[in-house]
């Protein structure tokens, strides 16, 4: 088979992958999800004009030649209804947050202020009409459109529909994804080990780290090498699940039955790739005609297994999900001790760390075991380099490095951006 480069694997599978239906949803289930719709406003945030200080409010023209003293009318806090009308010449002392009685336009924050009588307040500086006060609809006006649609939700954008009046949204659903495993060596976690046989830890492995980005995993278990046994576990699941990860049998070897079973099971498309990469050469993909699930078949090596998720799974199910973006950040390092390899006419993904220098460069090392059966080497990892076919990377070069955690940038504990 000829190889194929990762682009035309992925839009191969981008183009076949349905797209998830939007649905009414809970904020709470919300997060993370995109809108499809755009979202209006039902109150205005604030919904009414407030004090931003403890201060008193006033007519910001009584203070055109401070100090001036006014009267205190009284005492509006956070919660209270608004107070009177205030007349020319008086003040009412206001919390943060506490309304505006109409007739003020200003609020004299009480730092600026001085009590010269039980009911009396001096002020000391000239205020300007609007002064810390905080206008109803400042942040969000009612009917206005808080958000567009293809929002991702962030914990700040479910803030804001709250207080906005929001209850539910029209956004696409996180799909439900099934992760099956195949092989007759494996044995689940936890249990004893005989001669020939090792743990099933793509399972696990895949089911955390699609929690993690925000995916609902579905543990589908474990498949025997068995053509009919693997169409039936794979139908099933495709049957509640919007997509089906499956881990192992997409090579060459003689129990490599994942191509079989998705032909037996009609899959429209169905095609077995090799790339032109490494890890995670062999990738097998397949759309289930009634389900409309789509089928990814990874490879079994641990590490290919994590990788090929990177680079197609992940993609193409925020892509489902109405994504924008769908990769991970892609940034350019120096390579300080450069990366050999040989011409092989794929590119490799070296399992590399990050360092942030304090110029603000970034240089990248890879980590010891680059198996593709050493997932210890990319449990280390923070990056992936990519390295293009050819004979590597020079000592001082630079690479592209795909960032595979949040965190492989941060600063050090007490750095220097602390204020
Ligand atoms: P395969 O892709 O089925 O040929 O498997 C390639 C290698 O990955 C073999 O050494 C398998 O034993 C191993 N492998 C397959 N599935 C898993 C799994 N779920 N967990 C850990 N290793 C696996
Ligand atoms: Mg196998």
């Amino acid at each position: 088979v000829a190889l194929i480069g990762l682009r035309e694997a992925r839009s191969l599978v981008f183009d076949a992958c349905p797209t998830i239906e939007a649905a009414h949803l809970t904020l709470r289930d919300a997060l993370g999800s995109v809108l499809a719709e755009a979202v209006l406003a039902v109150d205005s945030v604030p919904p009414f004009d407030n004090s931003a200080m403890d201060g008193y409010a006033l007519r910001s023209a009584d203070t055109a030649s401070p100090p001036v003293r006014l009267r205190v009318a009284g005492t509006t806090f956070a919660g209270d209804d608004e107070a009177e009308f205030l007349a020319p010449g008086t003040s009412e002392r206001v919390m943060t947050g506490a309304p505006i009685p109409s007739g003020a336009d200003a609020v004299c924050m009480v730092e600026l202020t001085r009590q010269t009588a039980p009911d009396e307040v001096e002020i000391s500086v000239a205020l300007q009409t609007g002064e810390q006060v905080r206008r109803a609809g400042e942040d969000v006006a009612t009917g206005e459109v808080c958000f567009p649609p293809g929002t991702e939700l962030s914990p700040a954008h479910i803030g804001v529909l709250v207080s906005a009046g929001v209850t539910a949204v029209l956004a696409v659903p996180k799909p439900r994804v099934g992760v099956l495993s195949t092989g007759d060596e494996l044995v689940p976690e936890g249990a004893p080990l005989v001669r020939g046989k090792i743990r099933d830890s793509n399972r696990p492995a895949l089911l955390t780290r699609l929690s993690e980005d925000g995916f609902i995993p579905v543990d589908l278990g474990t498949s025997s090498d068995d053509v009919a046994a693997l169409a039936r576990a794979i139908e099933a699941g495709a049957r509640f699940c919007d997509a089906v990860i499956t881990i192992g049998g997409v090579s060459v070897g003689e129990h490599d039955f994942l191509a079989d079973a998705l032909v037996k099971l009609g899959a429209d498309p169905a095609a077995s790739l090799q790339m032109a990469i490494r890890p995670a050469k062999p990738f097998a993909f397949g759309v289930l005609p009634e389900a409309r699930a789509p089928i990814f078949g990874l490879p079994g090596n641990p590490v290919s297994a994590l990788v090929s998720y990177e680079l197609i799974v992940r993609p193409a199910l925020r892509s489902m999900s109405g994504h924008e973006k769908v990769d991970r950040p892609v940034l350019s390092a120096v390579v300080p001790d450069g990366i050999s390899r040989s011409p092989d006419g794929k590119t490799h993904f070296v399992r590399v760390r990050l360092h942030r220098r304090e110029n603000g460069r970034v240089e990248v090392a890879p980590v010891a075991r680059q198996g593709s059966h050493q997932l210890r080497g990319l449990a280390d990892a923070e990056a992936l380099a990519i390295v293009r076919d050819g004979s590597g990377i020079v000592a001082g070069g630079l690479v592209d490095v795909i960032v595979l955690r949040d965190d492989a940038l941060a600063p050090e504990r007490d750095a220097q951006w602390l204020p």
